[in-house]
């Protein structure tokens, strides 16, 4: 046993579906700009730019039906219905023919982000931490393993605000699918058991405000519900 200065933080993890036992997070990986309609609407071409990524700390993460708070230092907080992949093996250099081995589970997140601060950093050509990675900016909903569910390649992704649906896509129209992301993340990442991935987000991303019930899905992943409370 190694001596610790202080107490450790507590491991960070994800609830799995109809299972006591959680999901042990390592890190968070993030793909940026995975839909080509929401792609446009950030102002961006999505047929010219090879997938890019971002993180989060692990303990980021929150289950569904937290109460979030209002985040510091935005005017603008959006919320990203994305696709969650949950590694169980890992390596590097993973072939895209290999690449769905190493998947465990499969559920749904929401890649809160302060819109302000990331257009901010984007434009001067600063790092996204202080848009995306900040408390309880991952969301997500119980895992379903692979056991129980398969490789999801298309279905229905959704989110709603008060139950009026904002985004309302289909898994089929990601740029870059899930065995993609994977081999792409593994040539510069040796990705290993617990990491997870939030494989981007469709068109319809908006501002949420204190009051608001979030609500979102993916056909066969289940369903996820936050709620944002006062600063
Ligand atoms: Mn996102």
């Amino acid at each position: 046993m190694t001596d610790f200065v202080f107490t450790p933080p507590p491991q960070a993890s994800v609830a799995m579906a109809g299972e006591a036992a959680r999901f042990p997070v390592r890190r968070i990986f993030c793909v940026g700009r995975n839909y080509a309609a929401h792609a446009r609407e950030m102002g961006k071409d999505p047929d010219r730019e090879p997938p890019f990524f971002f993180t989060k700390p692990a303990d980021a993460v929150v289950d569904s039906g937290a109460t979030i708070p209002y985040p510091p230092e935005t005017a603008n907080f959006h919320y990203e219905i994305e696709l969650i992949v949950a590694i169980g093996g890992g390596g590097a250099d993973i072939r895209p023919e290999a690449a769905l081995d190493h998947v465990f589970a499969y559920g749904v997140g929401i890649d809160l982000t302060r819109r302000d601060l990331q257009f901010e950093a984007r434009d001067k050509g600063r790092p996204w931490d202080w848009g995306k990675a900040f408390d309880r900016s991952a969301p997500i909903a119980p895992l379903h393993r692979v056991a129980n569910v398969g490789h999801p390649a298309k279905g229905r992704i959704w989110l709603a605000v008060n139950g009026a649906v904002k985004q309302d896509a289909d898994l089929a129209e990601l740029i870059w699918p899930v065995p993609d992301i994977i081999s792409i993340l593994s040539r510069s990442m040796t990705i290993r058991p617990g990491d997870l991935i939030m494989t981007g987000t469709p068109a319809g991303v908006g501002a949420i405000v204190p009051g608001d019930k979030v609500t979102g899905g993916i056909e066969g992943l289940g369903e996820i519900a936050i709620a944002i409370a006062p600063r």
